[in-house]
């Protein structure tokens, strides 16, 4: 049979909380190829402790690179015209490594992880440069200052200069590009600014910040763009190919969402709920609880564009708890029938707050409730009052951001792997008063991966410009309840919340 031809394709590697995909893009169009998914353990050694294996997630990375070429090679087509890849992975989820022995020296601790809650309480309000609401369980600095405390292999190879941290964009593409016999150590400025450790203006690791966690410099990657070549792959199907894009897992959706242009705006629901707004060459301080990121920087002598984002910790997660914890759904997808059945939670409020809750309010020791539960209250309920949580959720997260910029949002963009439920996408509506939209490619954080791959110079088969890929489709949720029972349902939420955070005074 003959081969299928194609322009250039670009790849994207999108290492997430739940699961890793390998994604191949077509450059020209957008549109997606073909991919492959592997689901990801995770550990809980402990309460509020989650773990995942770095070896796991290289092995994912390799096994779904070799799947997704197999299933080219199935469609006739030309691995070959693979140019490119990215990476996109979950941000501040912290490890270290030996360069020597090319071992992780512990489990990769997730940003969800409360661990180092008590350490973060003590000099809360010591730290230099940031709010002190920002010194938080969440960042990459107060995870690698307990791996430095409590593991004595860390502790010594850091002693003997054998020890490199790195968040999982690093770990990856260190490894992928010959690990031990000459992996490339770098990072993004947009993992980088997740750390605590980098300051977001100069776009270097911050020496003040590295003394004040005591964190020897080092043992930190090199800080690079989001999109130039940073190496080779050195083995595996795509051996050769240049990788090229590297963005944190946010950034990357804001860039596969074409939220170019100073405001737009977008939300993606995956274990958690993030939602960027483009704030263009300035970064923008929030006096509502949301916090000033890099959004992306798309080549070595292009210069950065920040973001305003607002970060629910428990939005997806909030489904598998009720699948892997109570049972009373057996897969994801079954959560929008059962809480269609009802089409409403009967005034039953659930608010998921398992680690605290994060922005607006960023209150580790916020737990989650359930309340206003009566004798007729069932599952189906207690599934759309979930469902509901991450709307009301967004719908907090919005209102900081129109209050920190004075222009209301008028629509907003979404993804990630709950979009899929079109009961959520409608609620969300709903509860916002906004039309939601959802582009027909759901991929968008691997799309933005693949762009920045793309775009890289000595690489060059993707250009940046929205009106080249009018390709892209959407689909359009409008508002549908009136606005006042919204508000009325919103107000309860908010009583709701308010016991969470007032739970162990
Ligand atoms: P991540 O990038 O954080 O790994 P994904 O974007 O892959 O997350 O989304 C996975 C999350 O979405 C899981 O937490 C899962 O519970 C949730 N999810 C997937 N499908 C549905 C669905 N149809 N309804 C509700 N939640 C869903």
């Amino acid at each position: 049979s003959s081969r299928v031809m194609l322009g250039p394709l670009v790849a994207a590697i999108d290492q997430g909380t739940s699961s890793t995909r390998f994604l191949v893009f077509n450059a020209k169009t957008a549109e997606l190829l073909s991919h492959h998914q592997v689901e990801i353990n995770q550990s809980f050694p402990k309460e509020g402790w989650v773990e995942e294996d770095p070896k796991e997630i290289l092995q994912s990375v390799y096994e779904c690179m070799e799947r997704t070429c197999e299933k080219l090679t199935q469609l006739n087509v030309d691995i070959s015209n693979i140019k490119a890849i990215g990476v996109t992975n979950q941000r501040e989820t912290t490890l270290v490594w030996d360069k020597e022995t090319g071992e992780a020296l512990y489990n990769a601790i997730v940003w969800l992880d409360l661990r180092t809650q008590s350490t973060v309480e003590h000099p809360r309000q010591m730290c230099p440069r940031n709010n002190p609401n920002s010194l938080n369980t969440y960042f990459s600095a107060v995870k690698l200052r307990w791996l430095m405390d409590n593991v004595d292999e860390v502790a010594e190879a850091v002693l003997t200069h054998r020890a490199m941290f790195g968040t999982v964009d690093s770990w990856l593409i260190w490894c992928l590009t010959g690990g031990k016999s000459g992996g490339v150590h770098c990072t993004d400025v947009t993992n980088a600014s997740r750390t605590m450790l980098f300051n977001i203006h100069t776009l270097d690791w911050d020496p003040e910040l590295c003394k004040y966690f005591d964190i020897p410099m080092e043992i930190l990657p090199k800080v690079r763009s989001s999109s130039e070549i940073y190496g080779l792959m050195k083995s595996g199907c795509l051996s050769g190919i240049p990788i090229s894009g590297c963005l944190g897992d946010q950034s990357a959706a804001l860039v596969g969402q074409m939220c170019f242009q100073e405001g737009q705006a977008k939300n993606t629901y995956g274990t958690g709920c993030f939602l960027l707004r483009n704030t263009g060459a300035k970064p923008v301080m929030s006096e509502h609880g949301l916090l000033t990121t890099v959004a992306y920087k798309l080549g070595r002598d292009k210069p950065a564009c920040y973001a305003l984002e607002g970060s629910v910790a428990i939005a997806g997660a909030v489904v598998r708890w009720l699948k892997d914890n109570l049972g009373i759904i057996q897969t994801s997808t079954e959560l929008e029938k059962l809480a269609a059945s009802v089409g409403t939670s009967y005034g039953c409020y659930f608010v998921p707050a398992f680690s605290g809750l994060y922005a607006p309010y960023w209150e580790p020791s916020a737990r989650g409730i359930i309340c206003g539960l009566t004798q007729f209250t069932n599952k189906s309920h207690l599934a759309f009052a979930a469902l509901e949580a991450v709307c009301f959720q967004t719908r907090e997260i919005l209102d900081a951001m129109n209050q920190d910029s004075g222009i209301p949002l008028t629509q907003l963009q979404v993804d990630g792997g709950m979009t899929s439920n079109r009961l959520l996408m409608q609620l969300q509506a709903d509860i916002l008063c906004i039309p939601v939209v959802k582009p027909s490619m759901p991929e968008t954080t691997a799309l933005g991966a693949a762009m920045a791959a793309g775009a890289a110079e000595g690489v060059s088969v993707w250009s940046l410009r929205p009106e080249d890929l009018s390709e892209v489709t959407s689909e359009k949720f409008e508002p549908q309840i009136n606005p006042e029972e919204s508000e009325f349902r919103y107000a309860r939420w908010k009583k709701a919340v308010q016991r969470a955070m007032n739970w162990e005074t």
